[in-house]
């Protein structure tokens, strides 16, 4: 089973991220998008790239080689939202981040872009599986920044790579073996910024899927909840 949850947060007045996931008999899909942009624009971005993904799933199967689908359903997605940010001018700039993972009891595909972030949860391990394209991680590679000093910069916020911006976008892809009792967590940077890996690996270990989101989400808030905050376990 699959559970998500996302929640505007303790200081925004908008939900900006959007949420999907589905089961299927060849395997499961989830999606987690982080919009941005003006007025309303980042709550259209990110709902306008999911379902732009689900129109994709309807029309291909997205299970037969997802390396290479992921990137054609990715595509679409991106194709959609700047054309409509193109097309309407309170939706200048408008763009979302966006995780996805297709997979089975064996195998996960993961794709992303922006700061959403992807981790595969065993027993007793918490292993990040996408790298954010944020200027702050730069600073993380390089050594300048510790992970938790990364959290608390004035541009953590700043990403180097969203759907919709440009008129290409490319995706990093990670394939992966798993095991049928590790979990895949995706989630917004509202979860990150606010909740250290080790109380998410805590989190993890202690509750079942359902609670862990319910769980994930509610420590976001006590710890401040400045942004908008989305879980979905798989
Ligand atoms: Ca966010």
């Amino acid at each position: 089973m699959i559970y998500g949850q996302t929640d505007v947060g303790n200081v925004r007045t908008l939900n900006e991220d959007s949420f999907y996931f589905e089961t299927t008999p060849q395997g499961y899909v989830m999606i987690v998008a982080d919009g941005m942009g003006g007025h309303n624009g980042g709550e259209v971005a990110s709902k306008m790239a999911v379902d732009s993904i689900r129109e994709y799933m309807n029309q291909n199967d997205i299970f037969s080689d997802p390396e290479v689908t992921l990137r054609q359903a990715i595509k679409c997605a991106n194709d959609a939202v700047f054309h409509a940010a193109t097309k309407q001018a309170e939706l200048e700039g408008m763009g979302t981040t966006l995780v996805m993972a297709v997979g089975n009891e064996k195998t996960i595909c993961v794709a992303n872009v922006g700061d959403s972030r992807a981790y595969l949860v065993s027993k007793n391990k918490l292993l990040q599986i996408t790298k954010d394209h944020s200027f702050v991680n730069e600073l993380v590679k390089k050594g300048v920044l510790t992970k938790e000093e990364a959290k608390k910069h004035p541009k953590s916020n700043i990403i180097l790579k969203a759907l919709g911006l440009e008129a290409d976008v490319y995706p990093d892809i990670f394939l992966l073996e798993k095991k049928k009792t590790d979990k895949v967590l995706l989630c917004t940077d509202g979860l990150t910024g606010m909740v250290s890996d080790e109380e998410i690996l805590e989190v993890m270990a202690q509750f079942n899927k359902k609670n862990a989101c319910a769980e994930l989400v509610r420590l976001a808030k006590e710890h401040g909840g400045t942004d908008n905050v989305t879980v979905v376990i798989g």
